[in-house]
């Protein structure tokens, strides 16, 4: 768990999470959390959505690995996201598009479109994306090695084929889901499209049975009285992640 929180203060990192050292699931702080040797060993990306708390890391990682890691990251996304990225921050304005550099042929990072709900092998994992509900188009991930699931909700509010396809997988071991905003902002969330303790505590009854439900994305500012009414649920699946916690399925 390297970026636990939706959010970034000195004590706070972006959503980031790292599997097995290469594989990282979104962008928001790899450059805070890892050291440049370990930031080199990172060999693909999965992004859920092109929201800045996801992808801010992004342009400096290349530019760090650049003639360090061997051969050119895979940054996965379906097409939408993809085409986010390459419009709006790769796009020689913001930050150079380094999927051209130092030339098209052997380029720091590649861009690798995936079909959204068909399963795909990234770094020897098999990971599938699935539609969740925010404001941008986002997709949560079932992520599977040979005995164990896990899931990734990304940025999402009430929805159903990720908890779906997460009660359909082999081996499930872990949720990790988000959690925003406390409930007094309700309104607040439902606008943006995030659960709030009372929503994830409704949403639950759609997870998959008896497993450990992670909570993510929490919003730094409003931590205290999440953390006060996630407690307050009383339910003993739900752990409140930090950054820099470790989980081993
Ligand atoms: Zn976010
Ligand atoms: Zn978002």
């Amino acid at each position: 768990m390297l970026g636990a929180y939706g959010g970034s203060t000195p004590h706070h990192r972006q959503t980031s999470f790292l599997l097995d050292d290469t594989v990282a699931v979104d962008a928001g702080a790899l450059t805070e959390s890892l050291s440049l040797e370990a930031q080199a060993r990172v060999r693909a990306i999965l992004l859920t959505h092109s929201h800045m708390d996801h992808v801010a890391s992004l342009p400096f990682l290349v530019e760090n690995v650049f003639g360090r890691a061997e051969g050119p990251i895979e940054v996965l996304a379906p097409a939408d996201v993809v085409m986010s990225l390459q419009s709006h921050l790769f796009n020689d304005a913001l930050w150079p598009d380094f999927t051209r550099i130092p030339n098209h042929l052997l380029p720091v990072f590649n861009f690798r479109a995936i079909e959204v709900g068909k399963p795909f092998r990234v770094n020897g994992l098999t990971a599938m994306a699935i539609p969740v509900w925010h404001v941008v188009p986002t997709y949560g991930y079932v992520i599977s090695d040979e005995s164990s699931s896990i899931v990734f909700s990304g940025d999402t509010g009430p929805t159903e084929a990720i908890w779906e396809a997460a009660r359909s997988a082999p081996n499930m071991k872990a949720v990790f889901v988000e959690c925003s905003f406390p409930d007094e902002m309700a309104r607040i969330a439902d606008i943006s499209r995030h659960f709030t303790p009372a929503s994830l505590h409704a949403e639950m009854a759609k997870f998959p049975p008896d497993v450990p439900v992670n909570v993510y994305h929490m919003k730094p500012p409003t931590l205290a009285a999440l953390r006060e009414q996630v407690a307050a649920l009383d339910e003993p699946r739900i752990r409140l992640l930090h950054d820099d916690d470790f989980l081993e399925y």
